[in-house]
């Protein structure tokens, strides 16, 4: 393989995310702080317009945010997420997520508080989607709402579609009555 050494060889095969992301962070923290920008334009459209004149898909794959990120001074206690959340704030992008490989080849590790925000982003979308889900059910005419509650902690906690609709369908049909000391000393008290 001795192409792969040469010069020009990225202009003959893609590189992969992962290896698009190495090259991109190497000029980013190498080449580009060295390059002059001119006074009055745009510091950050210089960056991006030298990062795609360099790297043409780098924008379309890792997104604005995180590759301004790599342009931004690095201080304690900030990770390359904490600035790519910052950067993407300001241009209303969504922020990159620190779960993805290729943004961590970019970036570096995510902090403590950048996965923490991730999770609870995560879990928050999850609520919603099973918010949804409830919503839906009690949209239907005949729907009580414990079925549609039970259609929410389905989602939520991504039970089989087999056993939502089992469960569903058990909350739809009549109440069943037992033996009152039946349940008593099977379920004991609550
Ligand atoms: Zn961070």
């Amino acid at each position: 393989m001795a192409i792969a050494g040469q010069a020009g060889w990225t202009a003959l095969r893609p590189p992969g995310d992962l290896e698009l992301a190495a090259q991109v962070r190497r000029y980013a923290l190498t080449e580009l702080p060295g390059r002059t920008v001119t006074a009055g334009a745009d510091p950050d459209r210089t960056a991006l317009a030298r990062i795609a004149a360099r790297f043409p898909t780098a924008e379309e794959t890792f997104g604005r945010a995180a590759l301004l990120a790599l342009t931004r001074r690095p201080a304690p206690g900030v990770c390359g997420f904490c600035r790519a959340t910052v950067t993407a704030a300001a241009l209303s992008e969504p922020a990159p997520a620190p779960t993805s490989p290729a943004l961590q080849a970019l970036l570096g590790r995510p902090c403590r508080r950048c996965q923490e925000r991730q999770r609870t982003s995560e879990h928050v979308a999850a609520v919603r989607a099973a918010c949804r889900v409830e919503q839906r059910l009690l949209d239907e005419p005949d729907v009580p709402a414990l079925a549609a509650r039970i259609g929410y902690w389905g989602e939520l906690l991504d039970l089989p579609g087999a056993i939502k609709g089992a469960a569903i369908a058990d909350a739809l049909r009549p109440r069943r009555r037992w033996p009152t000391g039946r349940i008593t000393s099977v379920g004991g008290r609550r």
